[in-house]
């Protein structure tokens, strides 16, 4: 019939076009059902819940490409931000023209902040008597935290720190800086722990007497610390392989550099120096330190006290009590009650005056190695009187800051040998190659000795 309407030729392209259409339309109908599968519509999707998955899946595809636009927006938004903030003079991005002031919040340090009765005398916390029993008694329980790590090496916590504000000039911090990596490299070649204090814990003993409450408060939270070694910031560790002979030690309580003369008979300032020394954990310390405190307090007891030093003290300049003329002053005038317990170390440099030491370091590398800790190869080199973190010391800021460079590298030329590098001179940053590289590095022995020294051996 159609044929008849059509004509026979128009009739069978009609025919062929329908054909085609339904083949259209069921391959159609397949894409359909194929495509719910793949966007995870699933046997449980209603039309409503496919065409949101569908859109979906479709947005997943386009944010596929965000990420990367998203950053660059955010990129260019800070650069905006940038030159506006500039232009506003706020929220600048450059580190060197920001007033750090800004951020502190205590500034007004110099403020009463004690609130002690000045008529009460001044101590460092509540009277303990019985420390070494209890002491004892944790120890005992703690099996596991002996205070000798092996027979005499007893467990020692190295003490140190720096005030709570920045440096007044700003390379005294990278001097910090250099000063606790030596300490770090010492300690951990040594099995030695390390504490860096930067909190003022008693506001009335700033400055050198910083360390007593300090030291006290360490004592009594670690009972385990058989000797606590107090550092200060500008001493440096020149002799990395010399380990302190520990076993002199075994009947004092506190050791520093010094000698016995120059305090029991002469009382000179400088007889011994509180830069560096050890202090055995037990109650005659924590005796020691209590008629040590009273002569800190900041104020009118400080500067009292500073007076009888320098009366009483041969050499002391006039200025306010510090905590070593207050040592030498308790030790000289109360032999008979610390003295048997006290050693004053000069068979090596527990702390070596650096004016003396600095300019020979090239001789002793000519001559010596270290390992000796004395005039050959001094143990610590003590930068007194440099103040690298304050405005004014007691000698020329460039000899100070060149010769603490140069003590610095002397002591880490022998933690670079380990490695197979050294500085190129004791005034140099850089550093060369003073081996070749090995496929075999177990076969390779540091010349000291140093990546697996004795002293460092645990006891199994
Ligand atoms: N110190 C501290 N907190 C402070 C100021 C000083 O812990 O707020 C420490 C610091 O380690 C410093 C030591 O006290 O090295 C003693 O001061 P300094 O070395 O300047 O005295 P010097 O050895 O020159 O007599
Ligand atoms: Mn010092």
């Amino acid at each position: 019939m159609i044929g008849r309407l059509l004509g026979p030729r128009r009739a069978r392209q009609l025919q062929r076009f329908v054909r085609n259409g339904k083949l259209t339309i069921f391959c159609l109908f397949l894409t359909v059902i194929m495509f719910r599968g793949y966007l995870g519509a699933g046997r449980f999707g209603t039309p409503e819940k496919d065409l949101d998955e569908i859109r979906e899946t479709l947005s997943f595809i386009r944010n596929r490409a965000e990420p990367r636009r998203v950053l660059e927006e955010a990129l260019i938004s800070a650069q905006g931000g940038l030159k506006s903030a500039e232009n506003a003079g706020a929220g600048s991005n450059n580190y060197a023209a920001f007033d750090i002031t800004k951020i502190f919040r205590d500034e007004d340090d110099g403020a009463e902040e004690f609130n002690r009765d000045p008529s009460q005398p001044y101590s460092l916390g509540p009277k303990i008597s019985d420390w070494d029993e209890q002491r004892a008694e944790w120890l005992q329980r703690h099996p596991k935290f002996p205070n000798f790590l092996r027979e005499h090496k007893p467990r020692v916590l190295l003490v140190t720190g720096s005030s709570p504000k920045p440096c007044e000039n700003p390379v005294g911090d990278h001097y910090l800086l250099k000063s606790i990596k030596n300490k770090i490299d010492y300690c951990r070649l040594h099995a030695i722990e390390i504490f860096y204090n930067m909190a003022l814990l008693d506001a009335e003993m700033s400055g050198f007497w910083a360390k007593l409450p300090l030291i006290r408060k360490l004592m009594l939270s670690y009972p385990e610390v058989e000797f606590l070694w107090w550092m200060d910031s500008d001493a440096m560790f020149t002799d990395m392989a010399f380990e302190l002979p520990w076993e002199r030690y075994k009947d004092v309580n506190f050791v520093l550099h010094g000698w016995d003369h120059m305090i029991y008979d002469d009382k000179n300032w400088i007889g011994l120096n509180t830069g560096s020394f050890l202090l055995r954990n037990c109650q005659w310390s924590l005796d020691l330190l209590d008629t040590w405190a009273p002569m800190g307090p900041k104020g009118k007891a400080r500067e009292e006290a500073g007076k009888v030093l320098t009366r009483e003290l041969k050499g002391r300049p006039v200025f306010e009590a510090d905590d070593q003329s207050a040592m030498v002053y308790i030790l000289a005038t109360q032999k008979e009650k610390w003295a048997d317990k006290v050693y004053l170390e000069s068979a090596y440099y527990l702390h070596g005056y650096w004016g003396i030491l600095v300019d020979k370091y090239e001789d002793m590398i000519e001559s010596y190695h270290p390992g000796y800790g004395d005039h050959r190869w001094p143990l610590v080199t003590h930068f007194v009187g440099c103040k690298p973190c304050g405005k004014f010391g007691d000698y020329p800021v460039e000899r100070c800051l060149k010769q603490m460079d140069r003590a610095f590298n002397f002591g880490d030329n022998q933690i670079l040998q380990m490695y197979g590098f050294t500085h190129n001179s004791l005034g140099s940053r850089r550093v060369r190659r003073i081996r070749n590289e090995t496929s075999n590095p177990i076969a390779m022995r540091d010349e000291l000795g140093l990546l697996h020294p004795a002293f460092k051996a645990v006891k199994v």
